[in-house]
C-alpha cells in the first residue's frame, strides 16, 4: 500500500499473488540483465571510451571519433564485424529499409520466413503501395514462407531456400501479431537450415524489441545482418531518436553507402551533440530491457489472475518485450489504456480515445505517456478496436513505475464495472 494512488484492496491482493508467481521469472531476467550489462561494460572498456567521444561535430563530420568508436562498441556488443549506429535513422522502418535497399539489387530475391512482416515494411517491399519506390519497383522479387502453428516452418523454409534466394528475412518480435516472438535458438535453427541449402544466402533479422532480452544476439548464431530502432530496446530509453544496423563488414558498408551516398558511406555524418546520449543509451539498455521484461511478466501474471487470456504467460520464454492481453471488448480496451495513461509521468491528464489512425483498417486506442514521443521502450499500450480485442503492451523504463500503471489500468476497468475475476 502507498499513500499516492488509490487502488482497490482486491487488486492489491491480486498484485501480491502475481508478484509471488513472478519470482522465478524475475530471477532469470536479473541473470540476463547482469550478463548483458557486463557485455556492454566490457565493450566500453575495451574501446577506451572517454569524455572526448562525446564531442559534438558539425558539417561533414569527417573523423568524428565518437561516431566511429560507437560503431565499434556496438559491433562488439552484438557479436558483429561492423555496425552503423546513427541518429539520422528516423525510425525502425527507415533503418530496416536502408538495410534492405543497401544490400539487395535488381533481380535479387528476398524471402521472409516468418510469415507476412510488420505492417510498415509492406510499402518498402512493395506488398502494398505503388509509385513510392519500393524494392519491387526496383526489380527485387519477394516471397514469404507462412508460419505453421504460429512458429517458423523449418521444413517449408528448407524447400523454399534455393539458389534464387538472395536474402532470408526474419522478424524476431511478434510485432502486432499474436504469434510468439522468436528466441535466438529458433533463429539459429533457421540460419542452419537456410545456409545448408544455400551457403551464400544473406540472413537478415528485424531485431526490433528483441535486443538484450536474451544472452545471445542473432549475429552470434550466424545472422549476417540485424537492424533495430533506438527508441526501443537498444536506446535504453535515453536515445531520443535513431537506429542501428550491425553484421558482416561488407554488408554494413553497403548499408552505409545507401544511408549517405555511394563512395562516402560511413565517412560522413556529423553528430551534432548526439554521441553522449547514444553511448549512454547503450549503457542503460540491458537494465532498461530487464525492467521492461519484468513489467511484461508482471502484467501477464496480474491479468491472467483476473481471468484474461494472456500471451506470453509469465513463465514462458521471451525473445521480445511485447505482452498481449485479451481484454474481450472495446470498453475494456479503452478503460485499460486510459488507466495506463493516467499513471504515466508525461501527459497523465490526457484521456485516450479510439480514433481512425492513418494506415489502419480499424480504430486504434493507445496509451503513450513518454518522454520521447512514440518511444515504446517506455511503457505504452496499443489496441486496435476489433476482434479478438487484444491490447499490445511494451516497455517500462522502470518496473515500479510500470507496476502502478498496470494496477491503475485494472482500477480503471474496475471503476467501469468491467474487471473480471469476481471483483
Ligand atoms: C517497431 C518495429 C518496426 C519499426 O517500426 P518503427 O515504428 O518505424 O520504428 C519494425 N518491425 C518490428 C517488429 C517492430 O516492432
Amino acid at each position: 500500500m502507498n499513500p499516492f494512488f488509490n487502488i482497490d484492496k482486491k487488486i492489491e491482493a491480486n498484485s501480491q499473488k502475481a508478484l509471488e508467481k513472478c519470482k522465478d521469472a524475475f530471477k532469470y531476467i536479473d541473470e540476463i540483465t547482469e550478463y548483458n550489462q557486463l557485455k556492454v561494460q566490457k565493450a566500453f572498456i575495451d574501446n577506451g571510451i572517454s569524455e572526448s567521444h562525446f564531442a559534438s561535430s558539425t558539417g561533414y563530420g569527417y573523423g568524428d571519433r565518437g561516431r566511429e568508436t560507437l560503431d565499434k562498441v556496438w559491433a562488439q556488443v552484438f557479436g558483429a564485424e561492423d555496425a552503423l549506429v546513427r541518429h539520422n535513422f528516423t525510425c525502425g522502418t527507415h533503418t530496416l529499409a536502408t538495410a534492405l535497399f543497401g544490400v539487395l539489387r535488381p533481380g535479387n530475391k528476398m524471402l521472409c520466413v516468418t510469415g507476412t512482416p510488420y505492417d510498415t515494411i509492406h510499402n518498402v517491399i512493395g506488398i502494398s503501395g505503388e509509385g513510392m519506390g519500393s524494392l519491387k519497383e526496383f526489380g527485387v522479387e519477394y516471397d514469404e514462407v507462412a508460419l505453421k502453428d504460429n512458429v517458423p516452418d523449418l521444413e517449408a523454409i528448407k524447400n523454399a531456400v534455393d539458389d534464387s534466394v538472395t536474402m532470408v528475412y526474419i522478424q524476431r518480435s511478434r510485432g502486432y501479431e499474436l504469434r510468439p516472438s522468436l528466441t535466438v535458438e529458433v533463429i539459429a535453427d533457421i540460419v542452419k537450415v537456410a545456409k545448408e541449402k544455400n551457403p551464400n544466402v544473406i540472413v537478415m533479422v528485424d531485431n526490433c524489441y528483441g535486443e538484450f532480452t536474451q544472452k545471445l544476439e542473432p549475429c552470434e548464431v550466424g545472422a549476417d545482418l540485424i537492424a533495430g530502432s533506438l527508441i526501443k530496446n537498444a536506446g535504453g530509453g535515453i536515445a531520443s531518436t535513431g537506429g542501428y544496423i550491425a553484421g558482416r563488414h561488407d554488408l554494413v558498408e553497403k548499408c552505409a553507402y545507401r544511408l549517405t551516398t555511394p563512395g562516402l558511406g560511413k565517412e560522413v555524418g556529423c553528430t551534432i551533440g548526439m554521441n553522449r546520449e547514444l553511448y549512454m543509451g547503450l549503457f542503460f539498455a540491458p537494465h532498461t530491457v530487464g525492467e521492461a521484461l519484468k513489467s511484461a511478466v508482471y502484467i501477464s501474471a496480474l491479468f491472467e489472475g483476473f481471468g484474461y487470456d494472456v500471451t506470453p504467460k509469465y513463465n514462458e520464454k521471451r525473445g521480445d518485450i511485447v505482452q498481449c492481453l485479451g481484454l474481450e471488448n472495446e470498453e475494456s480496451l479503452v478503460a485499460f489504456c486510459q488507466g495506463v495513461q493516467s499513471g504515466s509521468p508525461i501527459d497523465s491528464f490526457v484521456l485516450p480515445e479510439p480514433w481512425d489512425m492513418p494506415g489502419y483498417d480499424s480504430k486504434v486506442v493507445m496509451a503513450a505517456g513518454a518522454f520521447t514521443l512514440g518511444s515504446s521502450i517506455e511503457l505504452s499500450a496499443d489496441a486496435p478496436i476489433r476482434e479478438p480485442f487484444y491490447a499490445w503492451i511494451q516497455g517500462g523504463l522502470n518496473f515500479h513505475s510500470a507496476k502502478i500503471c498496470a494496477k491503475l489500468a485494472a482500477q480503471s476497468m474496475l471503476n467501469k464495472g468491467l474487471l473480471k475475476g469476481g471483483i
